[in-house]
């Protein structure tokens, strides 16, 4: 197996200031620390990959800056024209929430589009099998015309209506593992019966209230957008189950020509930005999954574009292990969290949280 990494300085460079958390330091918030979506975690994840040997196995694909016509298809001028006029000034707040464009962010967030395009490519021309891009900053909360939950462009949507128009690709799948509802992917594709869009995330945690199982996609599109909300404190158990009833039957009866993964890590079990508990072995098993469809269904082409995760310790190591899964490289690296995440009381499946699957597969019409 052939698979691709995607990586730039650059995506270390965009800064939206001090900060806690997703608020920006102002009033009571103390200054001298940076705000929860920072380079920590990606640059550290990148550096394991880099000092475990594995780096050295995956093909390097070169990012390249999207075009504004490629942005374009999903996203409106005056919004394009927005990020760039604040990012050649003091940058500034991006219309939705949380989501700020720092001096100089505008070139780095076409780097982080095109990075997920050049990826894209790169399995579809058949230079590689499967790619991860490891970009910045994130993208599944972009709407349209506004900037959300730290994103600015939305990669993972570029990308794939790049697929469809330069390639012609005829139906595409996009599971999202990140922790917070893809709003702006659910948004981009709602109407699309050739887009099946899947998000898995905490229960109406951001944004605030979305991604209700009720979403289920509007006119041609309808069926073709799942949600699957669950709980918090939802661990390995939950997520085998929705994966078990869900996702894997939802993409086997759709049969995707391509599969897009928003991969998150922000469902781990330290991350200050949710609850749930998953841990390195759950997102090498979500992977694993993946590929088994992507083999199965579409050549086993698969595209990962790397969405939230904000704990610094912890991403580096799920990361690792959704690229060893990628590339049959087994580096030998035992991960230091796994007895500690094991060991959380609840990681087996509960019944409500196999409830909530249950509401989200009586839900979805594709299942029916
Ligand atoms: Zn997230």
């Amino acid at each position: 197996v052939s698979t691709g990494f995607l990586w730039h300085e650059l995506y270390g460079w965009h800064d939206t200031g001090p900060g806690a958390g997703p608020l920006r330091a102002r009033g009571w918030v103390e200054p001298g620390q940076p705000m929860a979506e920072n380079e920590a975690t990606k640059r550290r994840f990148r550096n394991l990959v880099e000092a475990s040997g594995l780096l050295a196995r995956l093909a390097s694909i070169k990012a390249r800056p999207a075009t504004v016509s490629e942005l374009t298809r999903f996203h409106t001028p005056d919004y394009v024209a927005l990020v760039k006029k604040l990012s050649s000034a003091e940058g500034g707040p991006l219309g939705g929430l949380d989501a700020y464009c720092g001096p100089g962010s505008y070139e780095v967030a076409l780097l982080t589009a095109g990075g997920a395009i050049a990826a894209t490519e790169a399995v579809l021309d058949g230079a590689v099998d499967n790619a991860y891009a490891l970009i910045r900053p994130p993208g599944h909360h972009a709407d349209s015309d506004r900037g959300n939950g730290f994103c600015i462009f939305n990669n993972v949507v570029v990308a794939a209506m790049h697929a469809r128009a330069e390639y012609n690709v005829p139906r595409l799948a996009i599971i999202d593992w990140d922790v917070h509802h893809g709003n702006g992917t659910q948004g981009a594709f709602y109407d699309s019966a050739e887009v099946l869009t899947i998000s898995l995330h905490q229960d109406g945690w951001f944004p605030p209230g979305s991604g209700p199982v009720e979403d289920r996609g509007a006119e041609a599109g309808h069926g073709y957008n799942i949600n699957i909300p669950l709980p918090p404190a939802s661990g390995s158990g939950a997520y085998r189950d929705a994966f078990h009833r869900i996702v894997v039957p939802a993409i086997q009866r759709f049969a995707p020509d391509l599969i897009f993964v928003a991969c998150g890590f922000d469902a781990s079990a330290f991350d200050p930005m949710a609850r749930q508990m998953l841990g390195p072995d759950d997102f090498r098993w979500m992977t694993d999954t993946v590929l088994g469809l992507a083999a199965r269904l579409c050549g086993g082409r698969c595209v990962f574009c790397h969405e939230g995760g904000y704990h610094a310790g912890l991403v580096p190591f799920c990361g690792l292990a959704v690229l060893e899964q990628l590339s049959g490289v087994n580096t030998g690296i035992e991960d230091p969290f796994a007895p500690i995440i094991a060991s959380i009381p609840g990681q087996e499946l509960q019944a409500h949280q196999r409830k909530a699957v249950d509401r989200a597969l009586a839900a979805a019409p594709l299942l029916a």
